[in-house]
C-alpha cells in the first residue's frame, strides 16, 4: 500500500457534485481507500482567465495500484464523468491528476511524480497542506507555500459533499471557534510567544500580533491563547510572554511555519492599508 495524494479540480456545471462524483469513482477502484480529503478551494483561473472559477480538492488514498495503472483508471473516469450532455469543449469538467505517489519518482511521456507543477500552485498546496501538514516529496523535504506563484486561493466552499467524513480542519476549527480557551488534551503550546516577540524584534521586524491573527484565520488555522488576554493586551510591544499561542497538534507543524514566514517577511508597518489588519 502506497499513500497518494490526488489533485482534483472542477470549473464547469456543478462544481462540488463533480468533484464528489470523482472522489466516490476512485473510492470504487479495486485497491484504493479514500483516507482524507480536503475540503473544497475556490481559485480564479489563469493563463486563460476567460473562464469560471475552479474549485479544486486534494484527497489522500491508500492503494496498492501501481502508478502508471492508477493513472489509467483515473483518465477513464475522468472520461466517464466527462461523457454528458453539453459542450463538446470548453472548461474542464473534472481534471484528476496524481501529485505525488509514496516516495516514488516517476518521469515517462505520460507521468511525471511529483506532478511538475504542483510547488507552485496555491489551489493545489493550500488544500494539500490541510490534510497532511507534514507531508514531504520523495527526496525527504517538506511541502510549504514558499514556491507558491500561481491559481491563488480566493474562498473555501465547504466540505466535498459524500466525504464530509473524510475532512480533517473543520472540526478542529468549529470546536475553537467556540471555545478560545484550551478545553483538548490535542490543543499545544505553539511557541512561547514572547520569545518569538523578543527575537523577531531584535531582527527589526517588530511583527503585530493582530496580523498573524488574520494570516491564522485566512488559513483557517484555529487557535486560541491561554489565558484569554483582554482586549488592549493585543499590542505588538506590550504582549507578554504569559499568553500561550496554543493549536491543535495537527496543525502545529504548519502553524510554526506560518509564524517563521510572518517573522521573516518584510513587512511595512507604516503602510497605511496594514493598519486595520
Ligand atoms: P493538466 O492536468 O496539465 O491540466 P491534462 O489533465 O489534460 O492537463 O493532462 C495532460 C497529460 O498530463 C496527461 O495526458 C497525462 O499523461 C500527463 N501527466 C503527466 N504527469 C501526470 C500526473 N502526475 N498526473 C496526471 N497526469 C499527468
Ligand atoms: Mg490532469
Amino acid at each position: 500500500m502506497e499513500t497518494v495524494f490526488l489533485g482534483i479540480g472542477s470549473n464547469m456545471g456543478d462544481e462540488a457534485a463533480n468533484i464528489g462524483a470523482a472522489i466516490g469513482m476512485v473510492e470504487d477502484l479495486d485497491g484504493a481507500t479514500v483516507l482524507r480529503v480536503s475540503r473544497l478551494y475556490e481559485s480564479a483561473p489563469w493563463g486563460v482567465s476567460d473562464q469560471p472559477m475552479f474549485a479544486n480538492a486534494v484527497v489522500e488514498i491508500a492503494t496498492s495500484v501501481p502508478a502508471d495503472s492508477l493513472l489509467d483508471a483515473l483518465q477513464a473516469i475522468e472520461q466517464e464523468l466527462g461523457r454528458r450532455p453539453g459542450p463538446r469543449f470548453g472548461p474542464r469538467l473534472i481534471d484528476i491528476d496524481i501529485l505525488l505517489y509514496g516516495s516514488e519518482e516517476w518521469d515517462s511521456d505520460r507521468l511525471t511524480i511529483p506532478h511538475v507543477r504542483m510547488l507552485e500552485r496555491d489551489f493545489v498546496v493550500t488544500p494539500l497542506l490541510e490534510i497532511d501538514p507534514d507531508v514531504r516529496l520523495p527526496d525527504g523535504s517538506q511541502v510549504t507555500r514558499e514556491h507558491v506563484k500561481h491559481g491563488a486561493v480566493t474562498d473555501i466552499l465547504g466540505l466535498v459533499p459524500g466525504f464530509e467524513d473524510r475532512a480533517v480542519a473543520i472540526d478542529a476549527h468549529e470546536r475553537s471557534l467556540g471555545h478560545r480557551h484550551r478545553q483538548n488534551e490535542d490543543w499545544v503550546e505553539l511557541c512561547a510567544f514572547g520569545d518569538w516577540l523578543t527575537n523577531s524584534m531584535k531582527a527589526q521586524s517588530a511583527p503585530d500580533v493582530s496580523f498573524l491573527i488574520t494570516v491564522f484565520e485566512a488559513e483557517r488555522i484555529p487557535f486560541a491563547w491561554d489565558p484569554y488576554p483582554p482586549q488592549e493586551s493585543f499590542n505588538p510591544y506590550g504582549f507578554s510572554a504569559k499568553f500561550k499561542l496554543m493549536v491543535p497538534s495537527v496543525f502545529q507543524a504548519r502553524a510554526s511555519r506560518l509564524i517563521d514566514e510572518v517573522a521573516k517577511a518584510e513587512i511595512d508597518w507604516t503602510d497605511p492599508g496594514l493598519s486595520g489588519a
